[in-house]
């Protein structure tokens, strides 16, 4: 399924703006989402990433985060940084990127980012990491989309497309924004170190 045209037949539809609670992993990524979505949502940001598990990284991300959505007077809401339920939702997956770990992953942040957008009355739930050519956006589409109800509805997207990493560079130069240089849990910065 093409997630971008999906995406874009569902606005066309709508007849005024709409409310999204928008699941952000860093300042950089999200530039290019906010800069796609905001005319369109009334968006709040919901920074809920356990996975990060170093507190000096998360903190570096976070403020990063804080500093885009001031310049662009967006509202965000700060999850709890729980990495005790980013380990229980691991447990028992390969140490691995891009293996089953990162479908757990994401569904940890798509289900707390689905159950707050219902509980504060958002129309949309989503989240800014298909713009990452690293992330899978079937498997981030086939969480949101389970989990989804009648109130809230899931934003079904792909903002890798028409160049969306791309542009999220650009805007980080132009928004000063440092880029991390790993995904975020332990693994992953292994990895990178190695
Ligand atoms: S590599 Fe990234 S997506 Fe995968 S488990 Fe680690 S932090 Fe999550």
């Amino acid at each position: 399924m093409n997630y971008n045209d999906e995406m874009e037949k569902l606005i066309k539809s709508f007849d005024g703006k709409r409310s999204l609670l928008l699941h952000s992993c860093c300042g950089p990524c999200s530039s290019a989402v906010i800069e796609r979505l905001k005319d369109i949502f009334d968006i709040t940001v919901f920074y809920y990433n356990p996975n990060i598990e170093d507190q000096k990284e998360y903190n570096f991300r976070l403020n990063e985060q804080l500093k885009l959505l001031k310049t662009l007077g967006i509202n965000c809401i700060i999850g709890e940084h729980d990495t005790d339920a980013y380990s229980q939702a691991v447990a028992g997956e390969e140490e691995r990127e891009r293996s089953h770990r990162c479908y757990e992953c994401y569904k940890l942040r798509l289900e707390k980012t689905y159950k707050k957008a219902l509980e504060e009355g958002f129309e949309y739930f989503g989240t800014t990491l298909s713009v990452s050519p690293h992330k899978n956006a079937d498997w981030l589409n086939e969480i949101g989309l389970e989990l989804e109800g009648d109130k809230t509805k899931f934003l079904i997207a792909d903002f890798k497309k028409k160049n969306g990493y791309l542009r999220s560079l650009e805007l980080s130069k132009i928004y000063n924004l440092e880029r991390q240089n790993y995904c975020g849990c332990e693994i992953s910065k292994r990895k990178r170190e190695d």
